[in-house]
This record gives C-alpha cells, sequence and structure tokens, in this order.
C-alpha cells in the first residue's frame, strides 16, 4: 500500500465505466497524474462537488499499478463565480488544456502549478468580453509555453537575427520574423506584436483588468499555432469557442 498527498488542480474529468471518473490532475507535488475516483457519479457519492474541473483540492492518492486512486479530497479552493461566467469558463478550459498539453506526466513543476492556480483566481473575478480577446488568456498560454521552453522570439528576427521590423510569426521557427525572412510565416501587425509583448511582460492581474481586443485576439491565433506545432495538437477548447463565438 502506497499513499500520497498531493494540492492538486483538477483540469478534466471524464467517466469510466458506471459509476467511476478519471480526473487529469495537475499537482503540486506529482507533476500531471492522472487518477480514478470510485462511485463518484452515484447519486449517493460521498464525493459531492468537491472533484469538479477547476477545483482545488488537497488529496490522498493510493498508487495503483497503473493508476492512482482517489481516497481522500479535501477542498481548498472553489471558483464559484467562474461557473456562472461562460467566458472565464471557456477560458479555464483553454489554459487547463494547455496545462494538460504542455506538462509531462509525473514531473512537478510549482511554477506551472502556481500560474495556472492563479489564473483560475483572476478568472473567477470575472471576465470582461469573449475568451480569445482576452490579455489574461493570451497571457496565461504565453507564460505556459515559456515554463515549458517553447517561448517565442518577440525582440528579432527568429530567423536571421536582424533587429528590423518584424512583418510575420513563424511557429516552425518560434517567433517574429523580418520582411527578409517570411517564408512560411503568417503576417502580423504591429498592435499583436505589442500584445504579445504585453502578455509576457505584465502580471495576470493587470492583464485581467485590460480591455479585450483584436490584436490580442490576432497574437493568441499565432500562439494556438506554435502549441499546436510543439504539441501536435489543438486546444478543443479554442476550436469550440471559435465555433460557438
Ligand atoms: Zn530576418
Amino acid at each position: 500500500m502506497r499513499s500520497e498527498k498531493a494540492r492538486a488542480i483538477v483540469l478534466n474529468s471524464r467517466p469510466l465505466g458506471e459509476a467511476d471518473r478519471i480526473l487529469r490532475l495537475f499537482t503540486r507535488e506529482l507533476g500531471r497524474v492522472d487518477a480514478v475516483v470510485k462511485g463518484v457519479r452515484k447519486t449517493t457519492s460521498r464525493w459531492g462537488g468537491r472533484l469538479e474541473p477547476y477545483n482545488v483540492c488537497d488529496l490522498v492518492l493510493y498508487q495503483g499499478r497503473t493508476l492512482y486512486t482517489v481516497t481522500q479530497a479535501h477542498l481548498v479552493d472553489v471558483f464559484l463565480r467562474l461557473r456562472d461566467d461562460r467566458e472565464a469558463l471557456t477560458a479555464a478550459a483553454v489554459v487547463c488544456e494547455a496545462v494538460a498539453g504542455l506538462t509531462p506526466e509525473h514531473e512537478p513543476e510549482e511554477r506551472v502549478f502556481a500560474l495556472l492556480r492563479n489564473t483560475l483566481r483572476e478568472l473567477d473575478t470575472g471576465l470582461n468580453g469573449p475568451a480569445l480577446e482576452a490579455p489574461l488568456v493570451l497571457g496565461a498560454l504565453l507564460k505556459l509555453l515559456f515554463e515549458a521552453g517553447y517561448m517565442p522570439v518577440l525582440d528579432h528576427c527568429t530567423a536571421c537575427g536582424g533587429g528590423e521590423r518584424a512583418l510575420g510569426f513563424s511557429a516552425a521557427r518560434g517567433g517574429l520574423v523580418c520582411e527578409k525572412c517570411l517564408e512560411d510565416a503568417v503576417p502580423i501587425t504591429p498592435a499583436a506584436i505589442e500584445a504579445l509583448r504585453e502578455a509576457l511582460g505584465r502580471p495576470l492581474a493587470e492583464l485581467r483588468a485590460a480591455a479585450p481586443t483584436a490584436a490580442v485576439a490576432e497574437a493568441l491565433r499565432d500562439v494556438h499555432d506554435l502549441y499546436s506545432y510543439h504539441t501536435g495538437s489543438q486546444l478543443r477548447a479554442v476550436r469550440f469557442a471559435r465555433a460557438a463565438g
């Protein structure tokens, strides 16, 4: 019998069999892990709503041969206002999916844990405007890419190193490119470049208060391309939000 204690953020949850769920967790102590919760879908479940996505819980996890099983859960943070705000929920889904996609299993990463928890806290104070135009979402994604080692080059041309005016963004080459090095790059506006720099440089609370803009939406498309280039998949939450948009 081997049990571990961990502070976890529930990234997502999917049904397993008749009554159980598998949670994808980002934990402070164990990094990203999956864990089964037995009986959570029964109406008489002793778990209540504690293990819903985006909650922060202190868990006791029993380590089985292939999966952890949650044996105890104590709620630490529940972001109630987030659940009543469609755009904030979309934003939470985007950021949690990106954490799941960018972090390897079993690698504790305290900065990623803190970044995700702080992002959810900020989202819980409300989001003004669409999630895909929100500076907070752009900032959280860029900071996650930074932690994963995929920070885009934003201060010179990533191809030739020149300081000329950037005219394109290349996911494959990892950042801004100048006029001479466009090749596969998508065009980028000066406003989107500024949005990228601000999203990286400013703290989450300031980004949360900043107005949504079309430039942020453009920058977010580039950052999403960068995410897709490195992970080989798109964020479903972004696709859904665009389809619903
Ligand atoms: Zn160049």
